[in-house]
């Protein structure tokens, strides 16, 4: 998820009350809500492969939590004693500067994990709980309405039964959520209201085919390369393109995130004489 989106979570938990309780506690919430992406710092220099297998790792787990949270909150309570001793009236809290700082980095972890469409089945419950705080249950509400009307739209959906189905926030728009069914040659996706009501006319969606059993696209899911894109990717889809140099390249993309053009989530390798793909196993971690 957007670092814009975990600044906002900080600062709604702050503007909430929580802001208040103890000084620092903004600088808590909002530097927590963004502090497991710090795993950036070793996972987005060496290449495209060793980001998609580092960035949410550990930083984004129990532990990371556990780990962040304790050292967020002794940085916070060195900045209190050495940097602003006197400067304010208030006397800090430890006890709420250790409870915004979990929360903060807590929304993150919550925020990403619902974002990759992770919190499913029993889990339902506890996201719901977890949106309410961030979102003030207006989200939560409307993004449970989201997801049966997805789960409908799925069920009515020709052919087997195996689906893979995703609900993922739409940018800045609590009432419309970006849907993706997917089975195993195709990728629907599309947006949707919470409500009939709040459906954007003619937005019936789009299907992506899969190719994932082209022979060129195989062979690349054997390599390293391959194995990093499967453990990253949720929906991955793939094309044969024309390179800027008129050669062939073999793309995979995650339709979670990119289904064009070469950005974010997308691995491209370019294919041989022989039609298989060339694979820099430097590059790989
Ligand atoms: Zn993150």
């Amino acid at each position: 998820m957007e670092n814009v989106s975990h600044t906002l979570a900080g600062f709604a938990l702050a503007r909430g009350g929580l802001g208040k309780t103890t000084p620092l506690a903004t600088t808590a919430l909002v530097g927590g809500a963004n502090l497991p992406d710090i795993d950036l710092a070793w996972s987005s220099f060496r290449s495209a492969l060793v980001y998609d297998h580092y960035h949410r790792g550990w930083t984004h787990s129990i532990l990371g939590f556990l780990v962040l949270t304790s050292l967020w909150w002794l940085t916070l309570l060195a900045v209190d004693r050495w940097l602003l001793s006197g400067r304010t009236a208030d006397r800090t809290s430890p006890g709420s500067l250790l409870l915004a700082a979990a929360l903060g980095i807590g929304s993150h972890i919550l925020m990403d994990g619902a974002a990759r469409g992770q919190w499913r089945g029993p889990l339902t419950a506890n996201m719901g709980v977890a949106l309410f705080v961030l979102y003030a249950g207006l989200c939560a509400a409307s993004h449970h309405a989201a997801q049966a009307r997805i789960a409908r739209m799925a069920t009515a959906l020709p052919g087997g039964t195996s689906r893979q189905v995703a609900t993922l926030p739409h940018p800045g728009d609590p009432l419309r959520w970006e849907w993706i069914i997917a089975d195993a040659s195709s990728v629907r996706h599309g947006v949707i209201g919470a409500l009939p009501f709040f459906d954007l006319a003619g937005a019936s969606g789009a299907v992506l085919a899969r190719n994932l059993d082209a022979p060129a696209v195989e062979a690349l899911l054997k390599t390293c390369a391959g194995e990093v894109v499967s453990e990253f990717f949720r929906f991955p889809f793939a094309t044969i393109e024309e390179g800027p140099d008129g050669g062939r390249d073999v793309v995979v993309r995650d339709a979670r995130y990119t289904r064009q053009g070469r950005g974010f989530a997308v691995y491209s390798a370019r294919l041989g004489a022989d039609g298989r793909p060339i694979i820099n196993r430097d590059e790989c971690p």
